[in-house]
């Protein structure tokens, strides 16, 4: 499960950049503070993301000009991603330990298996950034530590996930059929995972907010 679209991947926003984000330059443009890199890239490329939206340009490009002319996309989509990090920044943690994360996931995983008619998995526990859940080919499913924050519901969502993998390993229809037969809301769900994505990778999001 990546985060960042649909059901395969559950919900995290465009990755942090580079070693060289420290010597960028900085652009603002209508109210909105840029961080600006010059690559060997083909077209120009905006990601809304932390501290501060990225600017990707060609080299020779003219970055003020990708900006004008891309004016009202760049407002709408800068709206869009405030919204989701004030959100995100609202979101209250849970606070579960170890122990009780596991046991809520091992109560979900027996669930589900049986459900499935499939053998219960091997169950390990890894911190990672990008990912709720992992499922290899071999079957050993690996879970995001943080969910020990997350509302009940959500790692439920995020066990059956990744069990379904047992039986399919593609994110296909039938596997987005079976997700709806079990979590018809699975809509909302992703949408709050990728709220809860933003949140993990940045701990410090109330005060980034605040700094903007
Ligand atoms: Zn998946």
């Amino acid at each position: 499960m990546v985060a960042k679209s649909g059901m395969a991947v559950v919900g995290l926003e465009n990755r942090r950049n580079s070693w060289c984000e420290k010597s960028m330059d900085i652009l603002e443009f209508e109210g909105i503070r840029f961080r600006l890199a010059r690559r060997r890239v083909r077209r120009a490329r905006i990601e809304f993301s932390l501290p501060q939206p990225l600017l990707v340009v060609p080299l020779r490009a003219r970055p003020e000009e990708v900006l004008r002319s891309n004016r009202e996309s760049i407002h709408s989509r800068y709206v869009r991603m405030c919204e989701k990090w004030r959100k995100a920044a609202q979101l209250e943690l849970l606070d579960r330990n170890q122990e009780q994360i596991h046991r809520l996931a091992a109560i979900y995983l027996q669930r589900y298996t049986r459900m499935l008619g499939v053998e219960r998995p091997q169950l390990t526990w890894r911190r990672m950034t990008s990912r709720w859940g992992t499922c290899s080919s071999k079957g050993v499913i690996r879970l995001n530590r943080f969910l020990r924050h997350l509302p009940e519901p959500l790692v439920a969502y995020v066990v059956f996930h990744e069990t379904l993998h047992l039986v399919n390993m593609r994110h296909d229809r039938h596997f987005r059929l079976s997700v709806a037969q079990v979590f018809p809301n699975y809509r909302e769900v992703d949408r709050q995972l990728e709220l809860y994505g933003i949140r993990m990778r940045h701990p410090d999001l109330g005060t980034v907010l605040v700094n903007m």
